[in-house]
């Protein structure tokens, strides 16, 4: 027989069960304190007096920049560093975080801290021109925005695909194939051959 009293508490149970995924919310912190702790704080508020007039954008900017939060984003692998506009955060890759990579790490937050302001000040994403400039001014040494894949290559690549008409071979860290799908990859050196460069898959190395 079901009492009330069994009731109440199966749904009791139901509830605790139902919260405990909402609790493990990914944690993230104000972008102002991580700049502090990482000693970046001084050369962002040069940077910005170098480009912006102090019209009252430099402070507008500041103000937009100080309302992005920070998140180590624990599925990029291969990915260093991301602005999401809308959610208003930066997302970076926690092997940055690892000690003798600090030098990196600061490269991968003022990339995307320089498209906060590049969007605060001039409504431009991407890899503007005034992205670059704003960029340089708050003190990154590189400006290439290829260091987003360098990184990981070769740890975290682990599917490997051979040409089928020469032995070219292609690392990625997703697979191209799906079982029972035809994909559409290939080398494009080996377009022209009898079997148009079509990559087959080879390896799959255990990480
Ligand atoms: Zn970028
Ligand atoms: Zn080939």
């Amino acid at each position: 027989m079901i009492t009330g009293k069994m009731l109440k508490r199966s749904r009791l149970m139901l509830r605790v069960r139902q919260q405990t995924p909402r609790k493990r919310r990914v944690e993230t912190r104000p972008i102002a304190e991580v700049l502090k702790e990482w000693k970046l704080s001084a050369q962002v508020r040069r940077g910005l007096r170098k480009m912006l007039k102090d019209d009252g954008r430099i402070e507008r900017a500041e103000n937009y920049l100080e309302s992005y939060r920070l998140v180590i984003n624990r599925r990029f692998k291969t990915c260093a560093g991301l602005t999401r506009y809308h959610a208003r955060l930066i997302d970076l890759n926690p092997a940055l975080l690892e000690p003798g990579r600090e030098q990196e790490r600061n490269e991968t937050i003022l990339h995307e801290i320089a498209h906060v302001l590049a969007y605060a000040a001039f409504r431009h994403h991407g890899h503007s021109e005034e992205w670059r400039d704003l960029l340089d001014a708050i003190g990154a040494k590189t400006t290439d925005r290829c260091h987003q894949y360098r990184f990981l290559r070769g740890r975290e690549r682990r599917y490997l695909y051979e040409c089928k008409d020469c032995d070219y071979k292609l690392h990625r860290t997703r697979p191209i194939h799906k079982p029972g799908k035809l994909h559409h990859w290939y080398h494009p050196a080996c377009k022209d051959k009898p079997n148009k460069g079509r990559f087959w898959f080879i390896d799959k190395k255990r990480a």
